[in-house]
Order: structure tokens, then C-alpha cells, then sequence
């Protein structure tokens, strides 16, 4: 997290450092999804293990979103992915969708919603209103760094979808940064600064 926070991080290591945090977030989150018994035969016996019960379905919110992506892939390779794309409107200061691309089958499917950070909570609510206005019933919300704000403005529309973050910050400051937060993830992750 402080290689994250500080300002002096240079974009790769950035990248590597938001890479990890969510491989540890994604351990946290995978805790107790639900398997399946499966019965198969080492070389030396047989025995039983287990294997997931729904499909996992990866979602960020573009695009800072993308920046948790690689971390999830390396420990659920085969999920599949969707996209959501929300912009704000400068007037109504709501969140707009202009993309949205979801996998078929989202109802049987178990869905990470992952945008790093949890400000507003805005954003996160529009997109878990799209994910489930497509069918999708089980769902995580998966952030770097959220603020007390973000969290209530996400849990009183979706009071069902649990809430992992890093990092829990106290303030957002008027342009909506949460302080002292680690600036816009986007354009660290991407190298757009
Ligand atoms: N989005 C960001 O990238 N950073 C913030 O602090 C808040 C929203």
C-alpha cells in the first residue's frame, strides 16, 4: 500500500504493487465461495477435492478497473470477463454508462465487481445496478482504497454485495479524491499523469 500511496512510484512499480494487492484481495474474497465435491484418482489413490461451483466472472469498471485484472487472472485464469464503462455527467454529476459488455450466463455466475477505488460510490452502485438488471444475483465489490462515504452510498442500494478494500481512508476531498488515498489510479496504472 505505501508503494501504491507514494507519489515518487514510478508506473511499473506501481503496476507490480497494484498486481499483488489484488491476488491478496481476491484470497480474502474467494474465502468462502461455495465448491463442488470432485472425485478423481492421484497416481498413488483415489480421493475427493473440490472445485467451484459458478463459473467467476471478472468485471472492472473502466478503465482504473483494469488495473486489478492481471492480479485476478493469475489466481482464476479461466474466469471469464466483462466490462463496464461509466463516465460522469459534469452537470447531474451522475455516473453514465457508455459500455457495457457482460458475459451470457451472469445469473449462475459468481461476479467481482473491481474498480480501486471506492469514493463516491457512485460509480460502484451504477454498476452493480447494471450487473444485476442483467441477471447477476452473487456479487463482490473488490477496491484498493474506500472511504467511509463510498462504503454507505454502495451498501444502502446493496445492502447484499460485500465490500473488500485494502484500505479504509478518512476523508474525500471536493473534486471527489479520497485523502489521503493515492491519487487518480487511473492515470497511475495507465501512466497518464
Ligand atoms: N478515483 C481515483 O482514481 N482516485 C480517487 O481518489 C477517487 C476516485
Amino acid at each position: 500500500m505505501s508503494v501504491l500511496r507514494d507519489k515518487t512510484t514510478a508506473t511499473v512499480q506501481f503496476r507490480g504493487a497494484l498486481e499483488q494487492i489484488a491476488i491478496v484481495l481476491l484470497t480474502e474474497a474467494s474465502k468462502h465461495w461455495p465448491t463442488l465435491v470432485t472425485e478423481f484418482e492421484t497416481p498413488l489413490a483415489p480421493m475427493t477435492g473440490a472445485t467451484l461451483a459458478q463459473p467467476v466472472v471478472f468485471v472492472p469498471i473502466l478503465r482504473a478497473g483494469l488495473g486489478l485484472l492481471e492480479g485476478m487472472l493469475r489466481v482464476v485464469p479461466k474466469a471469464e470477463i466483462g466490462h463496464i464503462g461509466l463516465y460522469r455527467d459534469e452537470v447531474t454529476l451522475q455516473p453514465v454508462n457508455y459500455y457495457c459488455r457482460l458475459p451470457a450466463g451472469l445469473a449462475q455466475s459468481h461476479i467481482l465487481l473491481l474498480d480501486p477505488m471506492l469514493a463516491t460510490g457512485r460509480s460502484a452502485t451504477e454498476a452493480a445496478t447494471l450487473l444485476k438488471s442483467h441477471g447477476a444475483t452473487s456479487i463482490q465489490f473488490i477496491c484498493v482504497v474506500a472511504c467511509e462515504i463510498g462504503i454507505e452510498q454502495l451498501r444502502s442500494v446493496h445492502p447484499d454485495i460485500a465490500i473488500y478494500s485494502a484500505a479504509i481512508d478518512p476523508e474525500l476531498n471536493e473534486f471527489g479524491y479520497i485523502v489521503p488515498g493515492l491519487g487518480d489510479a487511473g492515470d497511475r496504472y495507465f501512466g497518464t499523469l
